[in-house]
């Protein structure tokens, strides 16, 4: 049989198209052309879980309508224009269309900027398939320009009440649109005729996590653990890192974040106690950096100040005012709490709201979320208490079997029964080395 002529061929396809009801548009990609709002609205947003709404609302409107009307400059004139919630109004430059304000504040901005008439790009009319990497960090860059002009506005109302200022960098801001997009690109992915084969959000580049993070799970993993915390659709993101962090560094038991009063804080000393099983207290060192957002979650959500002399807000108390006795805490008090309140259980008739104490069913949802955004964690870390596991394991690998069971405060006495006993300086050393504030030196030292 003689191979068929070029002209037969093209006869061939075209038949066989017309038998499949293909168009030869179809086969130019198969991409149809699709704007990234259309898409989302279609095909994203009613997707979402309520929780999803909810901490994403604000990012979601960034992406699809831009800040119109918000300039990237923080001169007093400008930020004038905004408000400690973030809404604002356009400032006089970008009313007049023309800008004269002072240079060095438009450059000290994190988004690169000469002028207030720059605007935040909007990605909702863009088609899809086009969009790059580009725009979408410069997204990222606006909404953490949002959030960073508004802690200065915050701040300069503290400041002019003498009180403490806040250092929020915006970051979180960053991580929440991070989560938002990644999840538009990730059903994007799944529609083949949106064109998009990457899921370019994960390209935005983000902020280094504390150094906790790093040493105690496989390289790459407790990165991941780190972020599943914002892209599972968490509607307290405060509260599911304050547990993990407090796992980790104290590879507490389950309950040891529920149990935790203000009384097992002891801030002079950096150390907390744990109250673990059959009513053993046991104290283990955690950082200054763990122990003031302890600290933080009490004083912010819970009802834990005994004297407070001088009328400090409670977000602005810092371990020194507790360590000098500028205020005083309810020792009785839990440390972890919800963001919303509950009904006074002891006068439940009154109405009254009083902050709502973590229980372990947090545990147990949060550790689901995780499990769901990471198929590894369903695989090796299956439940809360493997976390501990993992820690152990870390702990164990850098410092031997010892000091690994006074970590995790383990009876001695084992299946083998002769373990030397580490004493508290080696668990010490060993929490340095895992929270990353013991030196280099110190850490890969033989003992
Ligand atoms: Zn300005
Ligand atoms: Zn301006
Ligand atoms: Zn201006």
């Amino acid at each position: 049989m003689s191979e068929p002529s070029r002209s037969e061929s093209v006869a061939l396809v075209q038949a066989l198209m017309r038998q499949l009801d293909v168009r030869p548009e179809d086969l130019a990609g198969g991409v149809r052309s699709l704007s990234l709002g259309d898409f989302a609205r279609a095909s994203v947003l009613p997707a979402l879980t309520a929780g999803q709404r909810r901490a994403w609302g604000t990012y979601i409107n960034i992406t699809l309508e831009g800040l119109a009307g918000l300039c990237a400059c923080s001169c007093e004139n400008c930020l004038a224009h905004m408000n400690g919630l973030g809404l604002y109004t356009p400032c006089e430059c970008v009313r007049a269309g023309q800008c004269d304000c002072p240079s060095g504040q438009l450059d000290a901005s994190v988004v690169a900027v000469t002028s207030c008439l720059e605007a935040c790009p909007v990605l909702g009319e863009r088609e899809l398939s086009e969009i790059t990497k580009a725009e979408l960090t410069r997204v990222a860059l606006w909404a953490q320009m949002r959030a960073t002009k508004r802690t200065l506005v915050r701040n300069q109302k503290r400041a002019a009440a003498g009180r403490a200022l806040f250092a929020h960098d915006g970051r979180s801001a960053v991580e929440h649109l991070r989560a938002f997009l990644s999840a538009l690109y990730g059903f994007a992915m799944e529609d083949r005729t949106t064109g998009v084969t990457r899921n370019l959000a994960l390209e935005i580049p983000r902020y280094a996590r504390p150094e906790v993070q790093k040493r105690s799970y496989e390289p790459g993993r407790l990165e991941e653990l780190w972020s599943a915390l914002y892209t599972s659709g968490s509607n307290d993101v405060t509260l599911d890192e304050t547990i993990v962090w407090f796992v980790l560094e104290t590879a507490g038991r389950r309950g040891a974040p529920v149990q935790l009063r203000v009384g097992d804080l002891l801030v002079a000393s950096l150390r907390v106690r744990l109250h673990e099983k059959k009513n053993k207290v046991d104290e283990q060192p955690i950082s200054e950096a763990l122990m003031s957002a302890l600290l933080a979650m009490a004083l912010t959500r819970g009802d834990v100040l005994a004297s407070n002399p001088e009328g400090l807000a409670p977000e602005e108390i810092t371990l020194e005012d507790v360590r000098t006795r500028r205020v005083t805490l309810r020792t009785d008090q839990p440390v972890f709490y919800y963001r919303r309140t509950r009904r006074d259980p002891r006068a439940p008739a009154s109405g009254a709201r009083v902050p709502h104490p973590l229980t372990t069913r947090r545990f147990n949802s949060l550790w689901d979320r995780l499990k769901r955004e990471l198929p590894w964690l369903e695989e090796i870390h299956g439940r809360p208490h493997d976390l501990r596991k993992t820690v152990g394991t870390s702990v164990e690998r850098e410092f031997g079997h010892a000091t690994a069971r006074a970590f995790l405060r383990h009876s001695a006495g084992g299946v083998t029964g002769t373990y030397v006993a580490a004493g508290p300086e080696e668990t010490a050393r060993a929490h340095g080395w895992l929270t990353g504030t013991e030196s280099e030196e110190v850490a890969t030292e033989e003992w």
